[in-house]
């Protein structure tokens, strides 16, 4: 009997493993099929300051599968990254977001912005990473400043010297770096101070519980302090209540990005957020 259920159990992980193999070849070919059909999008998600004004979004990536369902990217960027397709996508979310920053060049309220988007540790270990990146700022003539990459700290595990390298090469133009996801990875002092970054974002694992948990308050208390002893900028991700801002803003971090402010929405949505809120201000100042 035993013998029996083993058999059978066998058989359950047997089809168990099929199905997780044939799932993600379907979703490698998929993906392939939103390459070439050019399914993506990119949201933006509005990044504030302690008065609530806009300075900066993240472009946030979202595949438009034919039906008009949206994928997160955290279904898909794990098997991009392992099968290389990466890089394509990778390189459309770059020249989209320059293109991007050429077009806020019109709009006064959108002008001032910074764009931020996330880069994989693949998609930067290219050897011709930079001078895409080069390639793109001078094409669509938009200053270097503005565009802000997020590396996370996987990237650095490997290849430190190669990436320190590319990094100020890059920043010595003017082009930021982020460092996303602060604080779920290894990075020690020592080397955080090698970087040439401009800026932490407080992962939001952290933020989460932020408001009750005094371990999450020390750890946000250590990485704002880290930020301030490096010189650099910090913003906290995940941000959804007033509870939350305000204790961040108590413990010294100025910077916020969370649904509180506003989720990542579509250009159009984004570019509102901010005329809105420019207006509201103004109203503010007059009266
Ligand atoms: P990330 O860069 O750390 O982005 C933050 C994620 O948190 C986003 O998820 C965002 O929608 C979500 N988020 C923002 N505010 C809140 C909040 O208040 N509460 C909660 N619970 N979540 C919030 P999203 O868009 O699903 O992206 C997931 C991850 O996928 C990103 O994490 C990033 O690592 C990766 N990703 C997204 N776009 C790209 C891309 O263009 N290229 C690459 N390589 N990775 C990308
Ligand atoms: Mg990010
Ligand atoms: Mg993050
Ligand atoms: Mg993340």
């Amino acid at each position: 009997q035993a013998k029996q259920a083993g058999r059978n159990g066998m058989r359950f992980f047997d089809r168990q493993m099929q199905e997780r193999i044939s799932a993600r070849a379907r979703l490698e070919g998929d993906l392939r099929q939103a390459i070439e059909r050019q399914q993506f999008e990119l949201h933006y998600q509005v990044q504030v300051d302690e008065l609530g004004m806009a300075r900066a979004a993240e472009g946030l990536l979202r595949w438009r599968r034919e039906d008009g369902s949206l994928v997160s990217p955290s279904e898909f960027i794990g098997l991009a990254e392992e099968t290389g397709l990466i890089l394509p996508i990778g390189h459309w979310v770059l020249e989209t977001a320059c293109a991007q920053l050429q077009a806020w060049q019109a709009d006064e309220q959108m002008e001032p912005l910074i764009l931020s988007v996330n880069v994989s540790a693949p998609q930067f270990r290219q050897p011709d990473f930079c001078d895409e990146v080069l390639r793109l700022v001078k094409h669509y003539g938009i200053l270097p400043c503005r565009l802000k990459l997020e590396l996370t700290e996987g990237l650095l595990l490997e290849m430190v010297e190669e990436t320190i390298v590319s990094m100020r090469r890059l920043r010595d133009v003017g082009v930021r770096f982020a460092l996303d996801d602060f604080g779920t990875g290894y990075s020690s002092l020592q080397y955080l101070k090698r970087l040439p970054l401009n800026q932490l974002k407080i992962d939001q694992s952290f933020v989460r519980d932020l408001v009750s948990d005094a371990s999450d308050q020390a750890i946000v208390q250590t990485i704002i302090a880290m930020a301030a002893s490096l010189q650099l900028d910090v913003i906290a991700e995940g941000v959804e209540y007033e509870a939350q801002r305000d204790k961040l803003e108590e413990m010294g971090c100025l910077r916020y990005q969370g649904y509180l402010f506003s989720r990542p929405v579509p250009e159009a949505q984004l570019r509102a957020w901010v005329h809105a809120a420019h207006a509201i201000r103004q109203q503010h100042c007059l009266a």
